[in-house]
Protein backbone atom coordinates (compact mmCIF):
# COMPACT_ATOMS: atom_id res chain seq x y z
CA UNK A 1 0.00 0.00 0.00
CA UNK A 2 3.13 1.96 -0.20
CA UNK A 3 5.38 2.94 -2.85
CA UNK A 4 8.62 0.78 -2.78
CA UNK A 5 10.96 -0.43 -4.72
CA UNK A 6 14.01 -2.75 -4.19
CA UNK A 7 17.41 -3.11 -4.88
CA UNK A 8 20.69 -2.59 -3.60
CA UNK A 9 21.79 0.27 -1.74
CA UNK A 10 25.40 1.05 0.14
CA UNK A 11 24.49 -0.51 3.81
CA UNK A 12 26.27 2.52 5.25
CA UNK A 13 23.40 5.01 3.98
CA UNK A 14 20.83 3.52 6.47
CA UNK A 15 21.82 4.12 10.12
CA UNK A 16 18.96 4.10 12.26
CA UNK A 17 16.44 1.52 14.39
CA UNK A 18 17.90 -1.51 13.52
CA UNK A 19 14.99 -5.36 14.36
CA UNK A 20 17.18 -8.31 13.83
CA UNK A 21 18.97 -7.93 10.44
CA UNK A 22 16.78 -5.34 9.42
CA UNK A 23 17.69 -1.58 9.68
CA UNK A 24 15.21 1.24 8.95
CA UNK A 25 16.05 4.43 8.43
CA UNK A 26 13.31 7.22 8.73
CA UNK A 27 13.73 10.23 6.55
CA UNK A 28 11.55 12.98 6.15
CA UNK A 29 10.57 11.78 2.46
CA UNK A 30 10.27 8.30 4.00
CA UNK A 31 11.64 5.45 4.44
CA UNK A 32 14.69 3.14 3.53
CA UNK A 33 14.97 -0.36 5.20
CA UNK A 34 18.34 -1.92 4.33
CA UNK A 35 19.68 -5.54 5.11
CA UNK A 36 23.11 -6.80 5.35
CA UNK A 37 23.16 -8.72 2.28
CA UNK A 38 23.16 -5.01 0.71
CA UNK A 39 19.52 -5.23 -0.47
CA UNK A 40 17.07 -2.19 0.05
CA UNK A 41 13.25 -1.34 0.55
CA UNK A 42 12.37 2.21 -0.05
CA UNK A 43 9.19 3.78 1.02
CA UNK A 44 7.49 6.38 0.31
CA UNK A 45 3.85 8.38 0.48
CA UNK A 46 1.91 7.74 -2.42
CA UNK A 47 0.51 10.72 -4.13
CA UNK A 48 -3.30 9.21 -4.51
CA UNK A 49 -7.00 9.40 -3.31
CA UNK A 50 -6.64 5.79 -1.60
CA UNK A 51 -3.72 6.81 0.52
CA UNK A 52 -4.90 9.77 1.50
CA UNK A 53 -7.62 7.85 2.71
CA UNK A 54 -6.31 5.29 4.35
CA UNK A 55 -4.53 7.79 6.74
CA UNK A 56 -7.70 9.36 7.56
CA UNK A 57 -9.17 5.76 8.22
CA UNK A 58 -6.33 5.36 10.37
CA UNK A 59 -5.48 8.35 12.31
CA UNK A 60 -3.29 10.54 10.54
CA UNK A 61 -6.17 13.24 9.13
CA UNK A 62 -3.67 14.26 6.07
CA UNK A 63 -0.01 13.49 6.88
CA UNK A 64 0.23 10.83 4.62
CA UNK A 65 4.07 11.22 5.28
CA UNK A 66 3.38 9.83 8.97
CA UNK A 67 1.25 7.16 7.85
CA UNK A 68 3.99 5.66 5.36
CA UNK A 69 7.18 6.24 7.66
CA UNK A 70 5.15 4.12 10.76
CA UNK A 71 3.76 1.98 8.64
CA UNK A 72 7.01 0.71 6.79
CA UNK A 73 8.71 0.36 9.86
CA UNK A 74 5.88 -1.38 11.26
CA UNK A 75 6.28 -4.24 8.94
CA UNK A 76 9.36 -4.94 10.15
CA UNK A 77 8.66 -4.49 14.21
CA UNK A 78 5.69 -6.48 14.42
CA UNK A 79 6.97 -9.82 12.24
CA UNK A 80 10.56 -9.64 14.55
CA UNK A 81 8.61 -9.35 17.50
CA UNK A 82 6.06 -12.41 15.90
CA UNK A 83 9.99 -14.15 15.46
CA UNK A 84 9.83 -14.19 11.31
CA UNK A 85 10.86 -12.03 8.83
CA UNK A 86 8.49 -9.43 7.09
CA UNK A 87 6.53 -11.56 4.11
CA UNK A 88 5.85 -8.03 2.65
CA UNK A 89 9.36 -7.20 2.83
CA UNK A 90 10.91 -10.64 1.78
CA UNK A 91 9.38 -10.36 -1.36
CA UNK A 92 9.74 -7.04 -2.20
CA UNK A 93 13.43 -7.28 -1.42
CA UNK A 94 13.93 -10.62 -3.25
CA UNK A 95 10.98 -10.43 -6.09
CA UNK A 96 9.61 -7.24 -6.11
CA UNK A 97 8.38 -8.53 -9.75
CA UNK A 98 6.73 -12.20 -8.40
CA UNK A 99 5.56 -11.05 -4.95
CA UNK A 100 4.77 -14.30 -4.00
CA UNK A 101 2.17 -15.03 -0.94
CA UNK A 102 -0.29 -13.00 -1.80
CA UNK A 103 -2.52 -14.19 1.44
CA UNK A 104 -0.21 -13.71 3.29
CA UNK A 105 1.02 -10.32 3.04
CA UNK A 106 -2.45 -9.36 2.72
CA UNK A 107 -2.79 -10.51 6.28
CA UNK A 108 0.42 -8.50 7.46
CA UNK A 109 -0.73 -5.67 5.40
CA UNK A 110 -3.95 -5.69 7.71
CA UNK A 111 -2.19 -6.32 10.84
CA UNK A 112 0.33 -3.52 10.71
CA UNK A 113 -2.46 -1.10 9.96
CA UNK A 114 -4.49 -2.50 12.68
CA UNK A 115 -1.42 -1.71 15.13
CA UNK A 116 -1.52 1.95 13.49
CA UNK A 117 -4.87 2.66 13.71
CA UNK A 118 -4.35 1.31 17.49
CA UNK A 119 -1.43 3.36 18.32
CA UNK A 120 -3.06 6.48 16.89
CA UNK A 121 -6.27 6.20 19.12
CA UNK A 122 -3.80 5.64 22.18
CA UNK A 123 -1.80 9.01 20.84
CA UNK A 124 1.56 6.61 20.60
CA UNK A 125 4.21 7.89 18.22
CA UNK A 126 5.03 4.20 16.86
CA UNK A 127 8.50 5.39 15.68
CA UNK A 128 9.46 7.08 19.11
CA UNK A 129 7.91 4.08 20.50
CA UNK A 130 10.05 1.22 18.21
CA UNK A 131 12.97 3.36 18.95
CA UNK A 132 12.78 2.53 22.41
CA UNK A 133 13.21 -1.05 21.98
CA UNK A 134 15.37 -1.07 18.69
CA UNK A 135 19.17 -1.07 18.82
CA UNK A 136 20.96 1.73 17.47
CA UNK A 137 23.48 0.50 14.40
CA UNK A 138 26.35 2.89 13.60
ZN1 LIG B 1 2.45 -2.31 3.85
Amino acid sequence: MTSVTGGKRPRESCNDAAFGDAVVAVHDWGTVIAWPDGTCVHGAPEDTDGYRQTAYDHGYGDDTLALCQEHELMHVALCHWLGMPSPVMEALRNAPDEMPGAELRALEEAAVLSVQKFARALGVDLIEAMARYARVAL
